[in-house]
């Protein structure tokens, strides 16, 4: 049984996320753990989640407790006082899913390892229901969001900045604008009050979805635009100028100021890292923030981020947190305007595009590409997650989409042309691939 995807369990609410499917989770995670904290994001269904859930751990005589609406990164930074938490949240995805995502008590998403036994456990039916006299009762954890503001002012300056914060309605609502005010920021928000019907705008924190808060940036003369996703891991941002500033340049920016000696990235990272690091060690790894915190872990790693716009400060937490990448980010502008600061990053032209492939042959044609992929004359191949082809001086990823039947093809090179010819190469050879 795989329930589980890259983060956590997601699916459509009260349908692929049922109450028996969450009652049973909890029944087994209560086996594996003693003391757990549960947040939630704002979604209409996450109530329902949260009893099923609680039901099923107090069942095992799990002690549960409850830290209420909450962003991811605050229910990570609340996660170090017990064996584990859990997040109640589809993160970005539209308002009828749900999900939940597992946290160790270092912030980090359960491994691959740890997701199999929750799996493996759930389909053997190995969990103990205890006795009436060992049932405990939930206790209320409402601490967790001024801890993490808390553990943020520690660790970042005074910011005298005009700030616009939109947490397009989700979780992040109900600490980012007050943080930033506690920073000495004057803040103005933007769907920042929570509502399971994301209303104000789509959760996903694209350049399509944020076009009311550049239009609020620019009216109001502010310094910047911040954006979370549904659960507050995310944040990207948009300039004193209106422009957005997305995952790959904040990449780059934070990749400058916060890495000595190595930073973890996803393979599909820009090679505008290589350019900013200098000597710093590059560890590139699967795509997800989960792996992002296991290598980061596993090297010892300065800072690790995704062009999906997550940050882990390892020096904090190893969950990604959207709340302390806004400050780190408003700390930086505070220096010089963020459109500056982006305009001189390196950058690269870029080609990406898809072909259609069913889903159970997707495996198959990499492995044909794979051997095709001898005729190029390339440094070096990787296949953690796809294939990553490294050229002396552009690169290329085929990689299976993780939701459609399609294979995504993105190419990354010094030159535009060569961009284009890498990738029209790169096309034939696989669109070859899936019509044999
Ligand atoms: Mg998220």
């Amino acid at each position: 049984m795989k329930l589980f995807g890259s983060s956590g369990i997601r699916g459509l609410a009260n349908k692929e996320i049922s109450v028996d499917l969450v009652i049973n989770i909890g029944e087994v995670l209560g086996t594996l753990h003693k003391r757990v904290v549960i947040g939630h994001d704002p979604r209409t269904s996450s109530n329902l989640v949260l009893h099923a859930l609680t039901s099923g751990l107090l069942s095992t005589g799990c002690e549960v407790f409850l830290a209420g609406m909450v962003a991811t990164p605050t229910l990570g930074n609340a996660a170090r006082n017990f064996d584990c938490g859990v997040m109640i949240t589809a993160s970005h995805n539209p308002p009828e899913y749900n999900g939940i995502k597992f946290i160790n008590p270092d912030g980090s998403g359960f491994n691959v390892k740890q997701m199999r036994e929750v799996e493996e456990n759930m389909a053997q039916k190995r969990s103990r229901p205890v006795k009436w006299d060992s049932i405990k009762n939930t206790v209320s954890y409402k601490n967790a969001v001024e801890e993490h503001i808390q553990k943020i002012l520690g660790s970042v300056n005074e910011i005298k900045l005009k700030v616009v914060v939109d947490c397009g309605c989700g979780a992040a609502s109900n600490i980012t604008p007050y943080l930033f005010r506690r920073l000495g920021c004057k803040v103005l928000s933007l769907n920042c009050q929570p509502d399971g019907f994301f209303p104000g705008r789509n959760s996903e924190p694209t350049n399509e979805n944020l076009k009311s808060l550049m239009k609020a940036v620019v009216s109001n003369g502010a310094d910047l635009g911040i954006a979370h996703d549904g659960d507050g891991d995310r944040m990207v941002a948009v300039d004193e100028k209106g422009n957005y500033v997305g995952g790959d340049s904040l990449l780059s920016l934070f990749a400058m100021h916060e890495v000595k000696k190595s930073i973890v990235v996803p393979v599909n990272a820009s090679m505008a890292v290589d350019k900013v690091v200098g000597s710093a060690k590059i560890i590139r790894t699967k795509v997800g923030d989960v792996f992002v915190s296991e290598m980061i872990k596993k090297h010892n790693a300065d800072f690790g981020g995704e062009p999906s716009g997550t940050w882990i400060f390892p020096s904090q937490s190893l969950c990604p947190d959207g709340i302390l990448a806004a400050a780190r980010l408003a700390e930086l502008v505070c220096k010089e305007p963020l459109s500056f600061q982006i305009s001189a990053l390196p950058k690269y032209p870029r080609k990406k595009g898809t072909i259609k492939c069913p889903n159970d042959r997707k495996i198959p044609v990499l492995e044909t590409v794979k051997k095709h992929l001898k005729t190029f004359d390339y440094r070096e191949l990787s296949t953690q997650d796809g294939l990553r082809i490294q050229f002396d001086h552009s690169w290329a990823l085929v990689r299976p989409s993780g939701t459609e039947p399609k294979i995504r093809i993105t190419v990354e090179a010094d030159e535009k042309e060569e961009a284009k010819s890498i990738y029209d190469n790169i096309y034939e050879l696989v669109k070859g691939c899936v019509s044999q």
